[in-house]
């Protein structure tokens, strides 16, 4: 495929204004014009304030500083996410999966040595937070920023308000060139080769040569007109429902740099701290409890009983992908691609993925049957893998307090996940090996299934005393050494401060 020179994407969320940006800065030099059309009746998803570390290489590939953006986006550093009350046997039952960078090497390298001593049987502390430099980041309320910067910085990802992130790269966008309409589109005009225009309700219609689908959970291109089928994950991952609360945030200095989520009655609570407020949310499953009792316990859980000031927002949720991403001309982005449940907060980095990958694809230029083939098949396989990594988590549960929580410990295992657990649990295999085997490392690298595995205590128990001859890493040792590391770094209030 050449390089398209009309690009139309339909939605102005972040998918649409993601995918608007990065194709503008790729191929507007080569000739394409890009249009966004976005409807005023139609509003946005509005929730998507946890990013990975790839939002800090989508702003440094559009050389967006930080404080060009986060300023706007009441934006903070996010160092992981803190997992409390996952699990109901252990003596701490919270773990924290950090953001991992070169400077974690060593440390890593002894953590999963001592998570596989661990599950020989033998009696070694293999609690991730001990081991992590942004966990103690995160403990500390300490930024990803060093006082005397680097040119390697960590890896860290974001909090950000999601509406004024989009709001952000619209002005940026359209200032740059990308054309903004402003209409709901009513009728889609095509035929076998794809779709050839759209055309709004007040009767103008636009032309194109690709069409980027971002129009959310209504995938109006892609899955309504192209029929393109939808594959759920709905036997993996119970959860269909969201609730999304925000409260007053505290002080500047109690801004804390990590996501908190907490698992609740059926489900999870999320507590992303923002500069002006936290956003909060409840994930949660629908044939276990009732809206209304969600939000109520949220509320509770946020101690808000009382304050019907502060309103819900409820929001129903549709897990799983399309069976391929890009279609005839059309290129689904966001959450009319497909969606998988919030809780490691991968959603912005999946469009992301698709977008730069799709660009990649075309600029070698063919486009043929097999290239589109492939190409679906990788994003499918990145999509998979975040389901396996995910629907792990609700495995791996060992609370006995509701049927939710049972019901998600014997739910449907995806292969590849059944085979990752039946690995780790046979001492004597190989687990990294069985990781590289499974190709299961595409989008969670061996540390954050060691953290998952080792912070979820998935061991037996431990019969043996360590004798002299198994040497491990001494983790009263670690905890020091990253304690230590950790003073390198700002306070997150100050480096919010740009101080
Ligand atoms: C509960 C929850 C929590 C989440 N948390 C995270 C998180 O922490 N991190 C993360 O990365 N992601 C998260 N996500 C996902 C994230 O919110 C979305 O991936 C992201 O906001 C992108 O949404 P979107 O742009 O695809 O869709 P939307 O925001 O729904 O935008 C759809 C757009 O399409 C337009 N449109 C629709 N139909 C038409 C039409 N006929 N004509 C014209 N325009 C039309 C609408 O006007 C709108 O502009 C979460 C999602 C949910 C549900």
């Amino acid at each position: 495929m050449a390089i398209p020179k009309k690009i139309v994407v339909l939605g102005g969320g972040s998918a649409g204004w993601m995918a608007a940006s990065l194709l503008h800065h790729s191929w507007a030099n080569k000739g394409a014009e890009i249009t966004l059309i976005e409807s005023d009746l139609i509003g946005v998803v509005g929730v998507g304030e946890g990013s990975t570390p790839s939002l800090k290489y989508f702003f440094e590939k559009l050389q967006i500083a930080e404080s060009e953006w986060m300023p706007f986006c009441n934006a903070t550093y996010k160092c992981g996410i803190s997992f409390p009350d996952w699990t109901s046997h252990l003596d701490e039952n919270e773990y924290f999966h950090p953001f991992y960078s070169d400077h974690d090497w060593k440390t890593g390298q002894a953590f999963i040595h001592n998570c596989n001593v661990r599950r020989q049987g033998f009696d070694i502390q293999t609690r991730p937070n001990h081991y992590w430099l942004q966990a103690k980041l995160a403990k500390n309320k300490l930024s990803p920023k060093l006082k005397q910067p680097q040119n390697k910085e960590l890896d860290y990802g974001y909090h950000f308000d999601s509406q004024r992130l989009g709001e952000f790269l619209k002005k940026r966008a359209i200032k740059l060139g990308v054309k903004h309409i402003i209409g709901t589109v009513e009728v889609i005009n095509n035929d076998d080769k794809g779709i050839h225009s759209l055309t709004l309700s007040c009767g103008k219609t636009i032309n194109g040569e690709l069409f980027v689908d971002a129009t959310g959970f209504a995938s109006l291109l892609l899955q309504k007109t192209l029929k393109v089928p939808f594959i759920s994950y709905k036997d993996y991952l119970l959860n269909d429902s969201a609730i999304a609360i925000p409260t007053e945030t505290l002080t500047d200095d109690d801004i804390s740099p990590q996501t908190v989520s907490r698992a609740l009655s059926a489900g999870w609570a999320w507590t992303i701290p923002l500069r002006n407020r936290n956003g909060n949310g409840y994930v949660y499953s629908s044939k276990y409890i009732t809206p209304e009792d969600a939000e109520a316990e949220l509320r509770t859980y946020l101690g808000i009983s009382e304050r019907t000031d502060i309103k819900a927002r409820h929001i129903k949720m549709r897990l799983g992908r399309v069976a391929k991403h890009w279609h005839l001309n059309v290129l689904g982005v966001g959450l009319s691609q497909g969606f998988i449940e919030p809780l490691e907060a991968t959603a912005l980095s999946c469009i992301q993925y698709t977008v730069e990958h799709f660009i990649e694809t075309v600029e070698q230029g063919s486009n043929d049957a097999t290239t589109q083939e492939q190409f679906n098949q990788e994003i499918n396989t990145v999509y998979d893998a975040i389901r396996d990594y995910i629907s792990a988590h609700y495995r791996l549960n060992t609370r006995d307090d509701s049927a939710y929580w049972r019901d998600n410990r014997g739910a449907a295992s995806p292969e590849k996940l059944s085979k990752i657990l039946m690995s780790w649990d046979d001492s004597d295999s190989q687990f990294e090996s069985t990781l590289q085997q499974l190709n299961a490392e595409v989008m969670y690298f061996s540390p954050s299934w060691y953290c998952l595995l080792a912070g979820k205590g998935r061991f037996n128990e431990a019969t043996h005393a360590l004798p002299q001859s198994v040497k491990v890493a001494n983790v009263a040792d670690i905890d020091n050494y990253c304690e230590q590391q950790a003073l390198h770094f700002k306070p997150h209030y100050q480096a919010l401060n740009n101080e």
